[in-house]
């Protein structure tokens, strides 16, 4: 287990603002993935709690969520699953939408992907609004899995998502 802290990853976080937009600060955590301290602390610190066989699968959000959550499915000795933007799986799949300030977006994840019953931990980078992750977790209770807990590397509180999130254990590393 790494020595390292919370206050450790915040402060490898780079802020890059007005990307991809004009008034938002992005929040980059390439920093964070460049250094093998960093990056296990922040896998420790995603994990904790749960022990080796605990959850049958560590489910990762589209794109960088993948990242943290392959490293702890391989922590935790469970499987891995993506949740991806609609369109890009191969198999058959089942799709959520969420609201957008202005719009939807849709993630999907292979029908077969979680068997039900199954334990899984959710995990991406960062808590916004929550709609990404509320859907992701919708969707894998629709395949009659157990979310176990929802983990983010970073929280954007005063956007709110935790609400969106209500019925599930939430928990974030960096509030902002
Ligand atoms: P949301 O659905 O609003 O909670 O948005 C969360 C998703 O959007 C996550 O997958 C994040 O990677 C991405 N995201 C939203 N806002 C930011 C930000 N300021 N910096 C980096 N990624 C962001």
């Amino acid at each position: 287990m790494s020595q390292l802290t919370a206050a450790d990853l915040e402060h490898a976080i780079r802020n890059v603002p007005d990307f991809p937009r004009p008034g938002i600060q992005f929040k980059d955590i390439t920093p964070v993935l460049a250094d093998a301290r960093l990056f296990a602390a922040s896998v420790d610190l995603l994990t904790t709690g749960f022990a080796p066989g605990s959850v049958d699968a560590v489910v990762g959000i589209d794109a960088r969520g993948f990242i943290f959550a392959a490293a702890a499915a391989l922590k935790l000795q469970a499987g891995f699953v993506p949740v991806r933007k609609q369109g890009k799986l191969p198999f058959q799949t089942i799709e959520q939408s969420y609201e957008l300030e202005y719009g939807s977006n849709t993630v999907a994840v292979h029908v077969d992907a979680v068997k039900p019953g199954a334990r899984v931990l959710l995990i991406d980078d960062l808590l916004a609004t929550g709609g990404t992750a509320w859907a992701a977790a919708t969707l894998l209770k629709r395949l009659g899995a157990e979310v176990m807990a929802v983990s983010f590397l970073i929280e954007l509180a005063f956007l709110k998502g935790r609400a969106r999130l209500g019925e599930h254990t939430v928990r974030s590393l960096v509030v902002y």
